[in-house]
């Protein structure tokens, strides 16, 4: 059994769709796992949406996400990291958008995208 695999094999016995929730029941498991709150880039059939997740770290930083098989996951960003889904500059805490403006650029575009 590879190093992270006793992770993936409690993933896949514990499997949940609600990320804040499984990442702390699984925190719970294995003290040593870091969770981390974010924003995943997901792949939809018509389009790539962000939203807020949770996801755990291992001490060597793999992502070990227990409800990552629920998703097609192109990309994570830590909390810390995450710019402005409409221009890309940094925002503040765990906003998402810098401003009102960018929020319903964004929204805009995303209900043209599911509607097409
Ligand atoms: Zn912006």
């Amino acid at each position: 059994m590879g190093k992270i695999d006793k992770y993936l094999l409690w993933i896949m016995n514990n499997s949940s769709n609600e990320s804040r929730k499984a990442t702390i029941i699984m925190k719970g498991q294995f003290p040593e796992l870091k969770r981390i709150k974010g924003v995943i880039e997901i792949e939809t059939l018509t389009t790539t949406i962000k939203c807020t997740h949770w996801w755990l770290k291992d001490e060597e930083n793999n992502i070990i996400d227990p409800t990552a098989n629920h998703y097609k996951i192109l990309n994570y960003y830590e909390e810390k990291f995450i710019k402005c889904y409409t221009c890309g500059k940094f925002c503040l805490g765990d906003h998402h958008f810098c401003s009102e403006n960018c929020e319903n650029l964004y929204l805009s575009k995303l209900s043209i995208s599911l509607l097409s």
